[in-house]
């Protein structure tokens, strides 16, 4: 990955700072795993596509070892991309699975994750789907007392005993969060003060209780904020399991690991929180002698190593203003388009892949085909002058794209995924 000839700057902003997505880039061409985007768009037979580069995938799962030097499992969230190569992929590459609906659940036991490895989040479980949980032995995080009863009748029909860990609503809340999954009302977990009962019924029934589940949220780019969570999480766990008679064999303090998607922001330090893993690790060994210690990630797993492509089909202008129309949009990238979780819409580092280094002249807008404004997928952006034909590339797409996206608004081909 290391080919790279021509100065980094797929942003395209001479005033901005170059960013290195990890992407070769050779004469001007990025690049993914060796090929061009031609070479690439031949091979799926159109734009646009999503390519997601395995190499980069490995690569950043290294880095996470290197970092947690074994304090912790690393799971992969497969909501975040659950094509099944990438799945496939990951289960050669991480610790286990964590799921979030019965058709993932499928894909995790298809990738050959063992069934022990495997955990199911997520508020609203269907009976069907927790009779699958129980028919496969993964463990369920429970998220409400009324989920422990029904999943007792469940596993009593079946004949079987389940795995569970109580999903905690922590007393706080993870700072700096794109996304908030806790303090406060909330639809995940059970509340603190509502564990106790938790596990009184967990105790009556048949269910094998394994521990706990702490997700206090995602895209965080602050390892300070995220250290703050985890070494809260660890607390609040030995708190409750104080008075717990059966040993803690699970605990699993989430994870929330972000990536830059915008202009200012900065990766994160992923050596200061694998340093504060390794701590609480050794602080409360102790504590907790046979518990797994388990971070689930899923952005910052495979969002980095991932690219969406479209084409231009035309340049236009309107009141003095310059339309790249492509053949892709927000059908397929609803996160692009601002539309996933944005209040104020940003951008996404957007370059012309096969114009890479090339200076940055014109202003642009990049919109799809879709007759809504909504369908922007870069707003009034310094891009070096493009043409039809040219390939727009949009980075930091491995995750939440295309599974995210409403393909069938408006009725435009999908998509093509490629894992290479
Ligand atoms: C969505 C989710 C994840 C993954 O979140 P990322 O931001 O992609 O890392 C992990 N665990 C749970 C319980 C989730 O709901």
């Amino acid at each position: 990955m290391s080919s790279r000839t021509d100065p980094p700057s797929p942003l395209g902003d001479p005033a901005g700072a170059p960013i290195d997505y990890g992407f070769a880039v050779v004469d001007g061409q990025l690049r993914v795993a060796g090929d061009t985007l031609a070479t690439l768009a031949a091979r799926a037979g159109q734009t646009p596509f999503y390519a997601y580069d395995r190499s980069l995938i490995c690569r950043r799962i290294r880095a996470l070892r290197e970092a947690f030097k074994g304090a912790a499992e690393i799971h992969y969230a497969i909501k975040a991309n659950p094509m099944a190569a990438v799945v496939d992929l990951l289960a050669q590459q991480v610790d286990g699975f964590d799921v979030a609906s019965g058709s993932e659940l499928l894909s995790a036991l298809d990738s050959g994750m063992s069934p022990q490895n495997i955990s199911f989040a997520g508020p609203g479980k269907r009976p069907g789907e927790l009779a699958q949980a129980v028919a496969a032995g993964i463990l369920i995080n429970v998220e409400s007392i009324d989920e422990v009863r029904r999943l007792e009748t469940i596993a009593q029909t079946l004949g079987r005993s389940a795995r569970v860990a109580i999903r905690i609503n922590p007393d706080f809340e993870l700072k700096y969060s794109g996304l908030k999954m806790g303090g406060g009302p909330k639809p995940f977990g059970i509340d603190v003060a509502q564990v106790p009962q938790a596990l009184a019924e967990i105790n009556r029934s048949a269910l094998a209780f394994e521990g706990f589940h702490i997700y206090a949220g995602s895209q965080n780019l602050k390892a300070e904020a995220i250290i703050d969570a985890q070494n809260k999480s660890i607390e609040l766990v030995a708190r409750i399991a104080e008075g717990i008679g059966a040993p803690i064999l699970s605990i699993n303090l989430g994870g929330g690991f972000g990536i830059p998607y915008f202009r200012g922001e900065e990766p994160l330090a992923l050596a200061r929180v694998g340093e504060n893993l390794q701590r609480l690790r050794a602080r409360y060994a102790a504590h907790f002698p046979q518990a797994r210690w388990i971070i689930e990630l899923g952005r910052y797993l495979v969002g980095e190593a991932g690219i969406y492509v479209c084409r231009v089909l035309e340049k236009k202008t309107s009141c003095g203003h310059g339309f790249l129309v492509v053949d892709g949009g927000m059908h397929h990238h609803l996160a692009a388009s601002g539309n996933f979780g944005q209040v104020i819409r940003k951008n996404y580092p957007v370059a012309i892949g096969n114009r890479i280094g090339s200076a940055a002249t014109e202003v642009v807008s990049v919109v799809g085909p879709l007759c809504t404004p909504l369908d922007t997928l870069a707003d009034n952006m310094r891009l070096p002058v493009a043409e039809a034909g040219d390939f727009v590339v949009i980075f930091q797409s491995g995750a939440y794209g295309f599974s995210a996206s409403p393909h069938d608004f408006l009725g435009h081909p999908p998509a093509v995924q490629m894992l290479v």
